[in-house]
């Protein structure tokens, strides 16, 4: 490239020698009348004269665009250095809300608000910190604020459901969470937690359609999708069935079962509709097929109301054919030893308990191994032995929040003390590592809590 422009110069003053040479050789004369004024001069002069000009009159146009430019190029490059600044300000101010200083990070928020004119980026800092500082109302006004600008009205949404759930106040978490649905509901955790928050407030036809939504989405599995779908309609039946729909309770209770028949609640919703509508058999077909899949002594219970037998001898006939589903599993063999233990049937009840413990007899096992002990022949000591034996013991299966762990006596949708739907499971203790599905998640009150300041 620079050696084409050489070259060129080069040519050209070569071009403009050779031009001053024939100018010298052909000596012309130029003259000018003007008003009386006479000037007389030779071709040369008068070219030179007028290359002159024309360069005087250049740089005076050039030295006019210095002085008219100046100022606004001042001023850009003082915006510059302001918007630098502000970027900084920023930085700083996200680095500050990182390593959790509030008040670090409200001083560089406030500057940056000033030193930038981009509101969106200013609101999130100004919001993070308020949050940190414990500035509710700072925070909610810049969560606020959010909402006018299209692109950062998502965030402010998360930043308000998450303020509103520290609250408490459901609703408005509710009325935000579906505003953020409606934005974006290919989110996984506006899914998750308007599908919580809709099944914690008894919305479950709501939930519903939410779910539906999450599974089109892909953002609910279409496995998980059918369990929770069942668990929905087994609490749609009993609404309605409170309602006194029962026609309509039955149906809920139907499809739940045909979605999801490894459920004891789902099980357990259908044999009680069909022992109240007296139909025995069908109830103990419904227990019998949820027993091969997922034993339990709910299902036990309900088997033994269904088959509608007082004799303890014939009961015990009655819960070898359920046990017959699943024969050596340790609910199969507890069940079996509670109906001995009933009917006093006390050899085969040891046999049973001895089964169902292993090597290792729960807490359940060596309770009932006390009683057998007590009502066989009430032998204190072995009674006492086994009581010990059952204070050092593992703990049994028990309803158990595959979220948040925590224990429940009897089986409920949303779990009590995290807010999840559809999480308890029939579980021993720290055996979640393999049981918990893929998908499962931390529940609604701890996701939401951490949206956005990580407190
Ligand atoms: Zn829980």
């Amino acid at each position: 490239m620079t050696l084409v422009r050489t070259l060129i110069w080069f040519a050209l003053a070569g071009i403009a020698m050779l031009a001053a040479v024939w100018l010298a050789e052909r000596p012309g004369t130029v003259t000018v009348v003007f008003r009386g004024w006479r000037l007389d001069t030779s071709l040369g002069v008068l070219l030179v004269a007028v290359v002159v000009l024309i360069l005087l009159g250049m740089a005076l146009w050039l030295l006019y665009r210095w002085i008219v430019g100046a100022p606004s190029a001042l001023l850009e490059g003082w915006g510059d250095s302001r918007r630098r600044k502000g970027y900084r300000e920023l930085t700083q101010g996200l680095a500050a809300v990182a390593a959790g200083d509030g008040g670090e990070a409200q001083r560089h928020a406030r500057r940056a608000e000033q030193l930038l004119s981009e509101p969106p980026l200013t609101l999130l800092l100004s919001a993070q910190a308020a949050q940190l500082n414990g500035d509710r109302e700072g925070a909610d006004r810049a969560f606020k604020a959010m909402l006018e600008d299209d692109e950062m009205a998502f965030l402010g949404l998360r930043g308000l459901i998450a303020q509103s759930l520290r609250d408490g106040n459901q609703q408005r978490a509710l009325d935000y969470a579906q505003r953020a649905f409606a934005l974006r509901p290919q989110t996984p955790w506006v899914v998750h937690s308007l599908f919580d928050m809709q099944a914690q407030t008894g919305q479950w036809k709501a939930a519903q359609e939410t779910l539906e939504t999450g599974m089109r989405k892909k953002v609910v599995t279409a496995n998980r999708g059918r369990t929770l779908r069942a668990l929905l309609l087994v609490e749609r039946s009993r609404i309605a069935e409170h309602d006194g729909k029962d026609s309509d309770a039955m149906a809920f209770a139907r499809e739940a079962f045909h979605l999801a028949p490894e459920r004891i609640a789902v099980a357990s919703r259908l044999a009680e509709l069909q022992i109240k509508t007296g139909d025995g058999r069908r109830a103990m077909k419904t227990l019998e097929r949820t027993w091969s899949l997922a034993p339990h002594p709910d299902l036990a219970e309900l088997y033994l109301k269904a088959a509608d037998e007082n004799d303890p001898l014939k009961r015990v006939g009655i819960m070898r054919k359920l046990a017959a589903q699943k024969p050596d599993d340790m609910e199969s063999n507890l069940a079996l030893a509670q109906a001995a233990l009933d009917a006093g049937l006390w050899g085969e009840a040891r046999r049973h308990l001895d089964a169902a413990g292993g090597g290792n007899p729960s807490v359940r096992v060596c309770r009932l191994m006390a009683e057998v002990e007590e009502r066989a022949q009430s032998d204190q000591a072995k009674v006492h032995e086994w009581l010990t034996r059952a204070a050092l013991a593992p703990a049994d299966k028990a309803w158990r929040c595959a979220a948040c762990h925590a224990h429940h006596e009897s089986w409920r949708s949303v779990c009590e003390s995290c807010g999840a739907f559809g999480t308890l499971h029939w579980r021993a203790p720290g055996t979640y590592g393999q049981v918990l599905p893929p998908e499962a998640r931390p529940a609604l009150g701890m996701t939401t809590m951490n949206i956005v300041s990580g407190g």
